[in-house]
């Protein structure tokens, strides 16, 4: 059970295509001429989606695990939740089984992309972010606690600046938008908070229950592409990515794990699209 939970904390991406990297991330596709901004009243709109409960539930927190949290009024701050954090990649550090790469051009070029997103929020949670590198072939990126997680797979994958900076942006949407913390709360409302959990990393890869459910992930979207075209990213090649990750058949195995936990589906793709149509200009 802590290892579900703990795998539905993660989140990952995936990538494989191995020519034209211009650039450490790939091909530097950041937008040069000047674009709409980001409305100020800029909201996702969950329309979008299908009338369907199916939409809406799933997860590793049930409804009425949601009803019992709120009901508890046991709550998470962003102190525990970046504490969680700082836990599990100590415990990532310490199992010896994540090859971290911490230098070199990819792993600078990761650490100014952070905080490039992270200052384009308009609104700023207190969780604190750190972003790393993991030398590993497959499609993946993952986060808890403020922590991001990329593989190497994933930029590979990617090859775009923009592309891998809308994976980032989403990841770093299912902190901002309390995705993150409705996990923890139901691990700390279980007493199992601090330790015990197990490996995370390899948790997060085995599980078979989506962590997200469809508007989870929509919002989230929508969320990273709004960082991304904040901080001048092009927006739509991430799109392009989610799309080319769901077509990616014979590729499966590789990006597996990052679509079990972040359920990808057409309408999804759609509700992004719109997104981006009606709120940026190019
Ligand atoms: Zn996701």
């Amino acid at each position: 059970m802590k290892t579900k939970i703990f795998l539905v904390i993660l989140v990952s991406l995936l990538v494989f295509s191995k020519h034209g990297i211009s650039q450490s991330l790939g091909t530097n596709d950041r937008l040069t001429t000047q674009v709409k901004q980001v409305p100020a009243n800029v909201k996702t709109n969950l329309n979008c989606l299908p009338n369907d409960p199916i939409y809406t539930s799933g997860g590793v927190v049930s409804d009425a695990e949601k009803f019992a949290i709120a009901m508890s009024g046991v709550k998470v701050s962003v102190q525990e939740e970046s504490d969680f954090g700082d836990d599990a990649y100590a415990q990532m550090k310490s199992s010896g089984k994540y090859q971290f790469i911490t230098s070199g051009a990819q792993y600078t070029a990761l650490q100014t992309m952070l905080t490039d997103l992270l200052k384009a929020r308009r609104k700023v949670s207190g969780i604190r972010y750190k972003i790393h590198l993991i030398k590993n072939d497959e499609v993946n990126a993952f986060t808890v606690g403020g922590h991001v997680f990329v593989n190497t797979g994933i930029i590979s994958f990617a090859n775009s600046e923009s592309a891998l900076a809308a994976i980032v942006g989403h990841e770093i949407g299912h902190n901002e938008k309390g995705h993150i913390n409705l996990l923890l709360t139901k691990i700390k409302m279980g007493n199992t908070f601090i330790g015990g959990f197990g490996d995370i990393g390899i948790a997060l890869q085995q599980t078979l229950t989506p962590f997200f459910n469809q508007q989870n992930e929509v919002e989230v979207d929508a969320y990273g592409a709004d960082l991304c075209q904040a901080a001048g990213y092009d927006a739509r090649k991430g799109l392009a990515l989610w799309k080319k990750m769901s077509e990616s058949e014979g590729k499966k195995n590789m990006i597996e794990s990052f679509l079990r936990s972040h359920p990808y589906s057409k309408d999804r793709y759609n509700c992004l699209k719109k997104h981006i149509e009606n709120n940026y200009t190019y």
